[in-house]
Order: C-alpha cells, then sequence, then structure tokens
C-alpha cells in the first residue's frame, strides 16, 4: 500500500558547526494516518510522534547503505503497543492496539515498558542493531534518550503536534492543523559537547517548537521554515544533503497474509472473522497498519 506525498523531510548539514540538523512536516500525513485507523487524539498524538521519530531515525542512517527502521513500545497503558516502521527514506507506517481508546487527558502517558529499536539493511535483511530502554511513556522523550544512551549521539529533538476539533464533519471530526519536528545531531569530534551546549542555549532561547510561528504555503517551504529558524545565518547558503517527500508505505500483501495465516493454529483461525457470507472457508484478514482486507481461503 503505498498513499500521495504528504510532507517533507529535510536534512542540512552546518559546516560551522559539525552539525546535521532535521526538519519534517507531516501534517498531512497524520491526518490520513488518523482517518484510516480512526484514531483519537491521545493516541495519536503517540502514533504521529512515533511516526515522525520512525522517519528521523531512518534519516540518520548512512544514505550508502540506508537502513529499515522498526520502532516498538511494549507498554502497559490504555494504548496497548505502538508501532512505528520506516521501511526506506521518507516512507512510514505506523499502528497503535487501541486507536479508538478515550481517556480523559490529552497528554495521557502510554505506560511503563521498554522501547526496542531494530535497525536492518533491506538487501541482506542484516541485523545492523537492535537496542531497547525502559519507556517514560512519553514518546519524544523515548527517542531523544534513545539516541543518547544507545546511539552515543548529541542530540536535541522537539516535535509539536496540534489537533482540533472539527465538528462540520462527522465522520472524521479531528482535523490536524499542525505536526512539525526537528532533530540537531552533532558529529562526534574535538569540541563536539561544546557545541552541543551552543545549540542548547540556542534552542533555550528560541522556546519549544509549539510557540514558533511557521507560515508556508506547503510542506516544504514548512520544513525550510523550521530550518531557518535553527539557522537563521547560514540556512541561505546550506544544501540539502536529504530532501524527501512523506509518504505511508505499506508492504503487505495477500502473500504475505497467507503466509501469516499459515502460520496460526486451527484453534486461532476460530477468531478470525469469516466473511461477510458467513462462509468458513474464507477468512478475513485486515492488516493492522494500513487497514487492507485481504480475502483468503482457507487451506486448512
Ligand atoms: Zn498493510
Amino acid at each position: 500500500m503505498r498513499s500521495l506525498p504528504s510532507g517533507s523531510l529535510l536534512r542540512v548539514f552546518s559546516r560551522e558547526r559539525a552539525t546535521s540538523i532535521y526538519a519534517i512536516e507531516s501534517t498531512e500525513l497524520l491526518q490520513t494516518i488518523m482517518n484510516r485507523l480512526q484514531a483519537m487524539p491521545p493516541s495519536m498524538l503517540h502514533l504521529g510522534y512515533a511516526s515522525m521519530g520512525a522517519l528521523l531515525f531512518q534519516a540518520l542512517s548512512d544514505p550508502q547503505e540506508p537502513e529499515h527502521v522498526e520502532m516498538q513500545w511494549a507498554v502497559d497503558g490504555p494504548f496497548g503497543k505502538l508501532i512505528a516502521d520506516s521501511l526506506g527514506t521518507g516512507k512510514i507506517r505506523s499502528s497503535i492496539s487501541y486507536p479508538k481508546v478515550e481517556v480523559s487527558n490529552l497528554h495521557e502517558p502510554l505506560g511503563a515498558g521498554v522501547f526496542q529499536v531494530r535497525r536492518y539493511t533491506p538487501e541482506q535483511n542484516q541485523e545492523r542493531y537492535t537496542g531497547l530502554i525502559q519507556s517514560q511513556g512519553d514518546v519524544r522523550v523515548d527517542l531523544a534518550h534513545y539516541l543518547r544512551q544507545s546511539e552515543q549521539r548529541r542530540v536535541l529533538l522537539d516535535m509539536f503536534i496540534d489537533i482540533s476539533w472539527d465538528e462540520s464533519n462527522p465522520k472524521t471530526p479531528f482535523r490536524i492543523n499542525k505536526a512539525y519536528a526537528y532533530l540537531i545531531d552533532v558529529m562526534p569530534g574535538d569540541g563536539a559537547d561544546q557545541t552541543l551546549g551552543q545549540w542548547q542555549d540556542y534552542c533555550e532561547s528560541l522556546g519549544l517548537l509549539s510557540t514558533w510561528d511557521i507560515q508556508a504555503p506547503n510542506p516544504k517551504m514548512a520544513a525550510q521554515h523550521i530550518l531557518e529558524f535553527l539557522a537563521p545565518g547560514e540556512s541561505k547558503t546550506l544544501q540539502y544533503s536529504l530532501e524527501t517527500e512523506l509518504e505511508l508505505f505499506c508492504p503487505c500483501s495477500e502473500e504475505r497474509a497467507m503466509r501469516a495465516l499459515a502460520l496460526l493454529s486451527a484453534n486461532e483461525k476460530k477468531y478470525l472473522h469469516q466473511d461477510s457470507e458467513g462462509k468458513s472457508e474464507k477468512l478475513l484478514m485486515t492488516c493492522e497498519f494500513c487497514g487492507t482486507t485481504y480475502h483468503i481461503a482457507d487451506a486448512g
């Protein structure tokens, strides 16, 4: 499953400060995910942060040997398990066990558990790195913590998603107005800690991303605007070392669904939905990421 491009991811490299800076605009992309999963705003915030996080983690990999990134939060909160996979630059799919769960707090934490990241190269399906940390229940905190602790990177990260209620639209009553992220990654080397300190001071002076006045007619220009905030003197002369549109991408297929079915026991199959005609020889399998439903003949 693919969808039309619906967001932007940019990266520039500042020689002056030996730093890579990433910016994401993903408003339309997250709206599509929200509508598809019929997610409520509290679960959508987790899904949105995780989606932007997986895109950023993938973009951090070596362009000569691009990695696939799979993230999973195995946590005990009301939303269940959270997954975000970036299977290629700018490509994302994500899911959460209970997208429709109603909680009273918009910022209800994910719960206690672990956050795991798997990086691998697609050709050889070769494991590059798998890391695990305790989750703090907040995706943004976990992402930064993971990059610092497991990958020893000097990073700063901020994300912002603004959701409002759209009364005129009973079928999809929530509107994502803004969805932005940035990541600052200081290269290792002499003076790197000092450079990170300077970035910290500068980002503090800018305030949270949620307070920035980002005005742009399209996703790419919004991402550009974020970079202009972060590197005001340099932004006009910086070259994009990565410039990609965002798209939903799920490699599910009928063949894969059949293989998954073959692994289930007869007892487990009983719990799969039968098709609308009630014939037991055909089973419905729905992909948890993209919602595509496959009608599969059960061979046994
Ligand atoms: Zn799928």
